[in-house]
């Protein structure tokens, strides 16, 4: 019998929790020992661990972030704070760890992997900015929340006939302002992957306002350059010539709490799944993911190794579209 330990780390979620009763159900229906780390490495570190069955994870399937606590923690960068993660599971005879989050929290597990423990990351984050994975847990329902706001923004522009700028999240990445411009129908999309003029911006706006156009929306990811304040101090010195009044919207962490939706539920139903079952083949190190539809394994060499990257033919076609 084996006893599996499941963390999560970095950034919460939704679709976590989903993710967190699929490992613990998984496992307990191959009749191992489950256990779930409180607070992240932090909790890994000071041996907060607890022994997890069915009915522990019952009732979360639909809620957001996380039950077992979430925590950055920089006491894990250093290999003294890994060793004491690796002594906490040892003490408690746990014999592999599943690891739900993003980019940070899977070069941990990676750095982790490469102490010998054995260890399996599931493909969590928002950003959806994790190589390995064409989708990650969350993204769906954090870009539903974004595109939410986009329509209501729309609502309100017309009346007014202004434009609105929505930061979205996306540290490095614009996949959810990409995507939920399209879906959104923008008038501009600004990411960090591709260089923006806000000239450019400026000028989209005001063909829009000479066009007839009702309201006019700019989708921004807060990584790029020019993000919302950027952007607004520039329009302040250009107001004249854009035609719209112009008001800014920070989505900020509002796109982080929703009740995961169907898709994020299934997609995480299925990576504990996948984790488990990696887990019982004896695959360690590595990154349990989605991608052309079905369930993965990347190594964490080169999870860690890669940059995600976004995708140009979407850039294109938002741009035929706005
Ligand atoms: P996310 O997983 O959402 O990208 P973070 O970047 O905040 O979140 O990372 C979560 C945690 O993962 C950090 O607080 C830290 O404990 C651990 N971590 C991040 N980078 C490293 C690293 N280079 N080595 C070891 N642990 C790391």
């Amino acid at each position: 019998m084996k006893r599996v330990a499941v963390l999560t780390s970095g950034g919460d979620a939704p679709g976590m929790n989903a993710a967190i009763r699929s490992v613990i159900r998984c496992g307990v229906a191959k009749g191992w020992g489950m256990f779930g780390v409180k607070q992240g490495y932090a909790g890994l570190i000071s041996g907060n661990i607890v022994e997890m069955g069915t009915r522990d994870v019952g009732g979360i399937l639909q809620k957001g972030g996380t039950i077992l606590g979430s925590a950055r923690c920089a006491e894990f960068k250093t290999e003294e704070g890994r060793l004491k993660g690796i002594r906490a599971l040892r003490q408690l005879g746990i014999d592999a760890l599943v690891v739900i989050g993003g980019n940070g929290s899977q070069t941990g597990s990676y750095h982790l992997h490469k102490l010998d423990y054995p260890i399996v990351g599931i493909a969590s984050t928002i950003d959806n900015d994790l190589y390995g994975s064409e989708m990650t847990i969350g993204v769906d329902t954090a870009l539903n929340i974004a595109l939410e706001a986009i329509d209501r923004l729309k609502v309100t522009a017309s009346s007014h006939q202004r434009a609105f700028l929505l930061e979205v999240m996306g540290r490095n990445c614009g996949y959810i302002a990409l995507m939920a411009g399209i879906a959104g129908g923008a008038e501009y999309i600004v990411i960090p992957e591709v260089e923006s003029d806000p000239e450019e911006v400026a000028e989209t706006l005001h063909l829009a306002y000479e066009h007839g156009k009702e309201h006019a929306i700019i989708v921004v990811a807060e990584g790029a350059k020019y993000n919302a304040n950027a952007l607004i101090e520039f329009f302040e010195k250009h107001r004249d010539r854009l035609g719209f009044k112009i008001r800014a919207t920070i989505l900020g962490h509002v796109q982080r709490g929703g009740e995961p939706g169907a898709f994020d539920r299934i997609l995480a139903s299925r990576l504990g799944n996948g984790a488990i079952e990696a887990v019982d083949r004896g695959e360690f190190g590595v990154l349990v993911g989605l991608n052309k539809g079905k369930i993965t394994t990347t190594p964490l060499e080169e999870v860690v190794a890669n940059k995600k990257e976004i995708s140009m033919e979407m850039v294109e076609l938002a741009r035929k579209l706005d």
